[in-house]
């Protein structure tokens, strides 16, 4: 089966839109930069790369005639925020477990922001205590007993939507969409930069352009300071996807690109180099990104065409996940 065979549920605007970034290209001197944003992709809750996903979750929720929607986050998850939107779209229940996956003293990190969203949209949220981590959790699998034991019929989205057997497939269809959006703008870009942390957002990009003649680099930062569970799972939602798709080919080892160097030492606490990107990108371009994800990966593509590793001829392609309600727990780092 091809990507488009797989049954979509629609939830976006349509493909998300893609334009330069002149000034900050002018600035960094280097390679031609340009944004595919999935900050504004949809008109549910802000919209975001997990809405992409969702895309392809939908109609196995609706298969299954499930009526809550259960998942897992931090407590300035915009995943979470984005399941208790679909659910709110589709007339479902969200039950969302949101813990302390960043220790970022904002006496309103759990009030504002995403988790604001989620509660005005109806969740379910529930706080808890135990800390970062990308695998699945033993409290997710707990509030799927629990929505059981009431009665209730629960559909689990693991975090990020990444360990979804089907969560690679909104990218792997992203990469089709650039493909056409290259066509239609007489543009190719060689490189993409992508934020990772669950990874299935890059390991679907991988997939899908595996199966395009062209070849092209595609640039996983990681955001999570454990470089090496994101790259393995990376890796292994790549390969994964491929053949659900079917890639006639085996992916090599080379294809499955993820740096560390942005995330500093902790998920969700941003550093330097991730302050400087936003407030570079906000002035040169208006272009808002979050301290969590987008910044750290915005750092990286800053550094990379700085030091020619991302060359002069290349043109690159930003992609921008959204996140920034998130800003709304971070004045502090502003300040
Ligand atoms: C979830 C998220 C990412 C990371 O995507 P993964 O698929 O989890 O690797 C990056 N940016 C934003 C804004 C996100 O919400």
């Amino acid at each position: 089966m091809a990507v488009e065979d797989f049954p979509r549920y629609p939830l976006l605007f349509g493909p998300s839109p893609v334009h330069r970034l002149d000034r900050l290209t002018e600035f960094l001197g280097g390679a031609r930069v340009w944004a595919k944003r999935e900050d504004c992709n949809s008109g549910l809750a802000y919209g975001g790369n997990k809405t992409r996903k969702l895309e392809y979750i939908v109609p196995d929720i609706l298969a299954q005639g499930a009526d809550t929607l259960v998942s897992i986050g931090g407590h300035q998850s915009n995943h979470t925020r984005q399941v208790a939107a679909v659910a709110a779209h589709l007339g479902l229940k969200a039950r969302l477990i949101q813990e302390k996956w960043v220790d970022w003293p904002d006496p309103v990190n759990d009030k504002v922001g995403n988790i604001l969203l989620s509660r005005i949209m109806g969740a379910d949220v529930r706080l808890g205590s135990a800390g970062f981590g990308i695998g699945i959790k033993d409290s997710w699998q707990q509030a799927l007993e629990e929505v059981r034991a009431e009665g209730g019929a629960p559909y689990p989205i693991p975090a990020g939507a990444s360990e979804h057997p089907l969560g690679g497939l909104g990218f792997a269809n992203w990469a089709y969409e650039v493909e056409r959006q290259e066509a239609e703008h007489d543009v190719f870009f060689d490189t993409i930069v992508v934020c990772s942390v669950t990874g299935s957002t890059q390991a679907g990009m991988i997939a899908g352009f595996a199966g395009q003649d062209r070849p092209r680099r595609v640039i996983g930062i990681d955001a999570s300071a454990r470089i090496d569970e994101t790259r393995e799972q990376v890796g292994r939602i790549a390969r994964h996807t491929a053949d659900l798709i079917c890639v006639r080919r085996e992916l090599r080892d080379d294809e499955i690109s993820v740096l560390e160097g942005w995330a500093g030492d902790r998920y969700g606490v941003p550093v330097a180099s991730t302050l400087e990107a936003i407030r570079l990108t906000g002035r040169l371009e208006g272009m808002i990104i979050d301290p969590v994800y987008e910044g750290k990966s915005m750092a990286g593509l800053i550094d990379l065409v700085r030091t020619g590793e991302i060359g002069e001829d290349s043109t690159v392609l930003y992609a921008h996940l959204g996140g920034q309600p998130a800003l709304n727990a971070y004045s502090g780092a502003f300040d």
